[in-house]
């Protein structure tokens, strides 16, 4: 046995769960084609704090470019609603190589240019055949990404709605003072069905613009070049320099499918748990039990098991309704969308708190009492599209 436990791939939730596992005593190695931890550099680059606290990590300023103060949503009509709440913009290599650092630290054997090929299984021993020769474990845990390659070999599907994946093309540009704005601006409307186009600063004359997409095939460039036409007008800017361009899926609340079998476990963006700090989290739920499981000498899937539960104690509410809130929105009409919108202009949405149902049920209230017509809106979430 070289391992306990063998991790595949050094996503945030990768990581995550190794340094978990190791912290608990258990012996892991986590692997990542990656010739280097953090390069090529993941666009993955923002979050908000709320989201990152659920981590128990603290933010560490070094890996942060600009501090920001939240975001304005913009209504389809240029109505907006502004969002107070800490959020960051990251040096995503930096960020990844403390992570490393704090991997390495924990006592795991991380290893770059080493790519799982495939892995089987037998008599309770795991093969992970890679271009460095074969790895033997008891247990695996997989976090190579969205549509993820290993988790099909072995027959799982980890992801319940593919479908929902929301598709992105993610530009750093540069145009004078571009990047001085201390607010995200996040536009909902038809120009990127399903989810959003984004402007986010990071200082000086930086700044990425994307656009993500749900159901509308995984190529968002056409969506992509009319965003960054309709900013350019709203700006009042003759041109922009692009700096880099990348594309992907983002699993946005595309809902978790089969995250566990006998001796596995899948997490992070492939197993639909989106997001850098959700991401990470997940991760480290995955990492705990996978350690118990070791300690205990049983990486059944019944024991395994205790990792979807956690998981769903957490987060299983938001998701769900997070999915509803999307698909709605994505068959919502523009005038819809402004019109649910106009509702929370200008109000102070503090008052918003509590666990997922109650927040949807104080929401939903809200509009009752200010704008009833509001609702009707929701009839979207009915209509075949
Ligand atoms: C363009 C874009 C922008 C985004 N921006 C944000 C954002 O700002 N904030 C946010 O919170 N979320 C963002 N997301 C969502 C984000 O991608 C994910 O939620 C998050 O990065 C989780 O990463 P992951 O788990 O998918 O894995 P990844 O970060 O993709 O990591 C998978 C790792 O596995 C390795 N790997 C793959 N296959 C193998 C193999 N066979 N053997 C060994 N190693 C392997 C890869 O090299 C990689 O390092 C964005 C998504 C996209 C597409």
């Amino acid at each position: 046995m070289d391992a306990d436990i063998v991790v595949i791939g050094a996503s945030p939730a990768g990581m995550m769960a190794a340094r978990n596992a190791a912290l608990k005593g258990t012996n892991v190695i986590l692997i990542d084609r990656k010739e280097a931890i953090g390069n090529p550099t993941h666009p993955a680059n923002t979050f908000f704090k709320g989201m990152f606290d659920k981590t128990g990590e603290t933010v560490d300023q070094s890996y942060v470019i600009k501090n920001l103060k939240g975001a304005h949503i913009v209504a389809p009509s240029g109505g907006e609603v502004v969002v107070q709440s800490p959020a960051y913009f990251l040096d995503r290599k930096k960020f990844d190589e403390y992570y490393a650092q704090q991997v390495r630290k924990a006592g795991v054997d991380l290893r770059t240019s080493t790519e799982a090929l495939n892995v089987v299984r037998s008599e309770g021993v795991f093969s992970i055949s890679t271009n460095e020769g074969t790895l033997k474990s008891k247990l695996v845990i997989i976090s190579d990404g969205i549509n993820s390659r290993i988790a099909g070999l072995m027959g799982m599907k980890p992801i319940k709605y593919p479908r929902d994946i929301a598709w992105s093309m993610e530009a750093e540009v540069e145009a004078p003072d571009l990047g001085e704005p201390d607010m995200f601006e996040y536009y909902v409307g038809n120009h990127a069905p399903g989810w959003k186009s984004t402007y986010s600063p990071c200082g000086g004359n930086r700044a990425t613009l994307g656009v993500y997409v749900r159901r509308h095939g995984n190529d968002v460039s056409l969506f992509f070049d009319s965003w960054v036409e309709r900013f350019k007008k709203m700006k009042g800017l003759d041109d922009i320099s692009f700096i880099s361009k990348s594309v992907g899926g983002d699993p946005i609340a595309a809902i978790p499918g089969e995250i566990i079998s006998e001796g596995v476990m899948v997490t992070g963006g492939s197993a639909a748990q989106s997001g850098i700090g959700y991401g990470m989290h997940a991760g480290q739920l995955c990492g705990d039990v996978a350690a118990d499981a070791i300690v205990k000498g049983d990486v059944s899937a019944r024991f395994l098991s205790e990792y979807r539960k956690r998981w769903n104690q957490e987060y299983r509410n938001e998701y769900y309704l997070g999915r509803i809130a999307l698909e709605t929105l994505r068959k919502m009409t523009d005038k819809e969308i402004d019109s649910i919108m106009q509702v929370f202009e200008g109000e102070d949405l503090s008052f918003i708190q509590g666990d997922p149902l109650v927040k949807a049920m104080r929401t939903g209230l809200f509009m009752l009492t200010k704008k009833p017509s509001s609702l009707l809106a929701y009839r979207a979430a009915l209509r075949r599209k």
